[in-house]
């Protein structure tokens, strides 16, 4: 939970407190709203995954993430490996040990 979500509910509680028993569902009903956009909001930002390769690294990159990562392990295991910078041409994964260049 993000801290502006956290800071909200706050507020949500402190307006409740403060509302006559008669209107307390339009706290249940602002509650709810506030939860489906947010969760709709979180599905949107996670996004479709999807690989670039990097002809300067032979890296994968994903997005705005600056990481650099192994094209096998994506590949082959689905799973996103920081690749290590060894020096100025040559990174190595850490869990397959390929060694990446650029292409
Ligand atoms: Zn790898």
């Amino acid at each position: 939970m993000s801290q502006d979500q956290t800071s909200l509910n706050t507020l949500i509680d402190q307006i409740a407190s403060r509302l006559a028993t008669e209107d307390q569902h339009l706290i249940t009903a602002l509650r709810e709203a506030l939860a489906s956009q947010h969760a709709a909001h979180s599905e949107t930002a996670k996004g479709p995954l999807t690989a670039r390769l990097d002809t300067e690294s032979g890296c994968y990159l994903f997005g705005d993430d600056p990481s650099y990562y192994c094209p096998h392990c994506f590949d082959q295991l689905q799973q996103k490996i920081t690749t290590q910078r060894l020096n100025r041409k040559l990174r190595v994964c850490p869990q397959c040990r390929s060694s990446l260049r650029p292409l």
